[in-house]
């Protein structure tokens, strides 16, 4: 029998999925890495969210595994070539999150533009924040999206259509379609940080663009300027974005992501009345996880009648 083991939680509909196509299904939620170790043995499919993450430690104990589900999109917590050279494969679902991310996104940008997180902070503790809560339109303005992808399209879709903003983009390559559909211009990145009043950050977390944006990155935007994470922590060197959101290199910022996961309670960020922090939870709707939990057991239980192991 085919076992396949959930290290982390996914939607019901994608566990019966599983079962129904007659494979066995155990569950553990985001076990550290001797937990997964000793879970990993016996089991032919491992499915995993962004946590937890499976080094080639886990992938080395394996003595069964064939394949790995990621539910959803980045496979930077996955040994994907440890996974590699032993033969075992990698899916994602990618545009199951697509929707989530960009839409989150464009909350982050609205809730830094018009100061909203700020404003219920103050008026819980008894104020009225109406005179320093000045903030800025969108409208008209300058969105450079840096990784035109699934989840920058998106993000561009509702900033072009829905208030209006130009957008600036910059990536691997030039994406033509991309170009078409916004009528979005190809920027060396530096210029891009030059010109944009909000930069959105959409690129996988890859040794390239670890620390992508760095100090000498962030002083080159405006100082009004509005930078946006919801990809991955490290791509933006947090002690630089601190000094540039404490000395006002930039007006502020929306995190989603994190170097460090859960964000630490003493944390400089949290000192910061102009960044708003979210909880990594981009990909955390209903209809998100639904699809993603859908969508990986799906590939998996093909997978493996591909294989020929069940019916
Ligand atoms: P995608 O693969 O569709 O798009 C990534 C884009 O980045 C592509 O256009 C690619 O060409 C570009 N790119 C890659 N490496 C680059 C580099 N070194 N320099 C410049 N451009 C580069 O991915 P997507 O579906 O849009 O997802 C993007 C990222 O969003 C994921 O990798 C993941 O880290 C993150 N994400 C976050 C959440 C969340 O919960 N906050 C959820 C889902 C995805």
């Amino acid at each position: 029998m085919i076992r396949v083991l959930v290290a982390s939680k996914i939607h019901e509909k994608g566990i019966e999925i599983l079962r129904s196509s007659g494979i066995e299904v155990s569950r553990v939620e985001e076990p550290p890495e001797d937990e997964l170790i000793k879970a990993i043995k016996g089991v032919h499919g491992l499915i995993v969210r962004s946590k937890p993450i499976v080094t080639k430690r886990v992938i080395n104990a394996a003595d069964s595994l064939l394949v790995i589900g990621r539910a959803g999109v980045g496979v930077d917590n996955i040994d994907v070539e440890a996974a590699k050279t032993r033969g075992i494969e990698v899916l994602t679902s990618p545009e199951a999150t697509t929707q989530s991310v960009a839409e989150l996104t464009i909350g982050l940008i609205l809730a830094v533009a018009r100061k909203i997180a700020f404003c219920d902070r103050r008026i819980r503790a008894g104020e009225w924040p109406k005179k320093y809560a000045m903030g800025v339109e969108l409208s008209g303005k300058v969105l450079g999206i840096i990784g035109a992808g699934r989840i920058g399209s998106a993000v561009a879709r509702i900033a072009k259509f829905g208030f209006n903003m130009e957008i600036v983009y910059y990536s691997r390559s030039r994406h033509i379609e991309f170009e078409e559909e916004f009528g979005a211009k190809y920027l060396p990145l530096e210029e891009l940080l030059r010109r944009a009043d909000v930069v959105s950050i959409h690129v996988p977390l890859t040794e390239e663009t670890m620390h992508l944006i760095n100090e000498e990155k962030l002083r080159l935007m405006k100082k009004n300027a509005i930078l946006i994470n919801t990809s991955r922590g490290a791509i933006v060197d947090t002690n630089a974005l601190v000094k540039a959101l404490r000395e006002g290199w930039i007006a502020g910022a929306g995190l989603d992501v994190f170097e460090q996961e859960p964000l630490p309670s003493n944390h400089p960020l949290l000192q910061l009345d102009n960044v708003v922090l979210t909880s990594h939870i981009g990909a955390s709707t209903e209809e998100a996880q639904e699809r993603a939990g859908v969508d990986i057991a799906k590939k998996i239980v093909e997978f493996f009648r591909a294989k020929g192991y069940i019916k």
